[in-house]
């Protein structure tokens, strides 16, 4: 189990007041879990302890850590939420009481609304720390998903892969994405997951020790070229990724170009496109591969060059090209606004990988060192305190009218939906969006235009109500029909969307309006 020195080992300059707040947090968990064990066997400790560490390692700080270990008490212990207020004070409060929230938002097992239930999770977080926790918490379920009864399993994976990987790509969390989609997958597609195994294992079977002597050759002609300030590192294409890949290339594996990556990280945008230049005076370049996503980003965020060359040996390789910074941003997306780490200068020997023992063994030497890119992320920094940029901190609020973002997901999120959009809850858990002030009328003819014509009654939250009340976020709605039921003229007014208005006028034989 994490110890609270692991934990706080995680940190490059923790103050006494740092130690002393995630000694505290720890404490209060191994009383308030006390006697609960996991699907393991485990201490349920192990899990809260695991998360803090988790989170610590992704350099976020110390009010954070303490909300890991404390993101369960209120849910599964008698903790209350005024002792986590009592003792750890508000801010803390808030991020445990986002994440016991989240809890609610659940995936039922069909795909409509998906979208809408990705919105409503991260609306309903209100602040990028609560996802981060969440994520993480994840992130440990799915490495202790076989202990977890079987009927279980296929649900909290289908949730992962529909619900969180979304989420963390939209916000350009790529390291916890590829880690929860790789463990997700075969549990939701084994069929799948054992052929894309079988092609990888026939294909890429002895690439580590190539890959290896590659980057020897490619290190060796950076520093001839006067490049002196990069690190090097490979990774072989994550298992889930290499699927889609596969379904496009009609399971072709020689026509997936990307299936070995290097990867140079370097100082500056300058230093980019030099290496680009030695790279491709070294290797030649496969005709109309190269992409420049540092020129134009990708939508999240990302930021890279990617060109795809032929090797000496024959060897198909993509490389990816980019900043220190932009690595950092690819790794923890957002998050990496609010981290204290900052990516080190220096080679560094490869950091062991939570990941690499829940591999099938025989994916193991080439997982491993797949996972040296991330010694790249060893801190160095200073510590930036827990600043968290507004228009992050803003994710969520209904009212948000914080400053404009470049950023196209938060926009689209402010727009879409935080200034005009309500999400409810049908009686089997599918999330409907609706417009704010839409009522049961809507969510009724949003269903199907045959429930809509026959409203008999409406229960919002268990509760009997007339069919013009306002329906609001998280509203369980349930429509009672009866087939003798009509609607009248006065539906018209009281719906708010179009689908209602024109279906009701249809039903009533009422032309519809120019
Ligand atoms: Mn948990």
């Amino acid at each position: 189990m994490k110890t609270v020195a692991d934990i706080i080992g995680q940190f490059e300059n923790p103050t006494e007041a740092d130690k002393h707040l995630i000694t505290k947090a720890y404490d209060f968990a191994v009383r308030a879990h006390e006697g609960f064990t996991r699907y393991s066997g485990e201490p349920y400790m192990a899990h809260v302890a695991s998360v803090g560490f988790m989170i610590a390692e992704m350099g976020l700080g110390p009010r954070t850590v303490a909300a890991g270990l404390l993101h369960d008490t209120i849910e599964d212990t008698p903790v209350k939420a005024k002792d986590i207020k009592e003792n750890f004070g508000e801010e803390i409060l808030f991020l445990v009481e986002g994440v016991t929230k989240l809890s609610s938002v659940r995936y039922y097992g069909t795909d409509r609304h998906n979208e809408s239930l990705r919105k409503l999770f991260v609306a309903t977080s209100q602040d990028i720390r609560v996802l981060v926790v969440k994520l993480n918490d994840r992130l440990h379920n799915m490495m202790t998903l076989r202990f977890v009864p079987k009927e279980k399993q296929l649900r909290i994976a289908r949730e992962t892969l529909e619900i969180y990987v979304p989420v963390a790509h939209r916000l350009g969390m790529g390291k916890i994405r590829k880690e929860l989609e790789d463990l997700a997958f075969p549990y939701v597609y084994p069929a799948e997951y054992k052929r894309v195994c079988g092609l990888l294992e026939k294909r890429a079977g002895k690439s580590s020790e190539i890959l290896e002597k590659e980057r020897k050759i490619l290190q060796k002609k950076l520093v001839d070229s006067k490049l002196i300030d990069f690190n090097t590192s490979y990774r072989v294409k994550g298992l889930f990724s290499l699927y889609h890949k596969l379904k496009l290339k009609n399971w072709d594996i020689d026509d997936v170009y990307d299936l070995l990556a290097m990867r140079v990280v370097v100082s500056t945008v300058e230093d980019c496109y030099r290496t680009l230049g030695i790279v491709h005076e070294l290797w030649r370049p496969l005709p109309g591969r190269m992409k420049d996503y540092i020129a134009f980003p990708k939508p999240n965020g990302y930021q890279s060059i990617h060109t795809t060359v032929t090797t000496t040996h024959g060897i198909i390789l993509e490389i990816q090209i980019r900043t220190r910074k932009m690595h950092h941003e690819s790794e923890f997306g957002v998050a990496s606004h609010l981290t204290y780490k900052q990516p080190s200068t220096t080679d560094n020997p490869t950091v062991g990988s939570r990941f690499s023992n829940l591999i099938p063994s025989l994916f193991r030497p080439f997982t491993k060192q797949s996972v040296s890119e991330t010694n790249i992320l060893i801190a160095k920094g200073i510590p930036d305190k827990e600043k968290i940029p507004q228009w992050i901190s803003q994710i969520g609020l209904l009212s948000a009218k914080g400053k404009s973002s470049n950023d196209e997901f938060i926009n689209d999120l402010r727009q879409d939906f935080f200034s005009s959009r309500i999400f409810v809850f049908t009686p089997i858990g599918d999330v409907v969006d609706l417009p704010v002030g839409a009522t049961p009328i809507d969510f009724a003819y949003t269903i199907h235009s045959e429930i809509g014509n026959h409203i008999s009654g409406v229960k919002v939250n268990k509760k009997q109500v007339q069919l013009d009340t306002e329906l609001h976020n998280g509203d369980l709605v349930e429509v009672e029909t009866r087939k003798s039921a009509k609607p009248t003229k006065k539906w018209i007014d009281i719906a708010k969307t179009s689908i209602a208005k024109r279906h009701i006028r249809a039903e009533l034989g009422l032309p519809s309006p120019k």
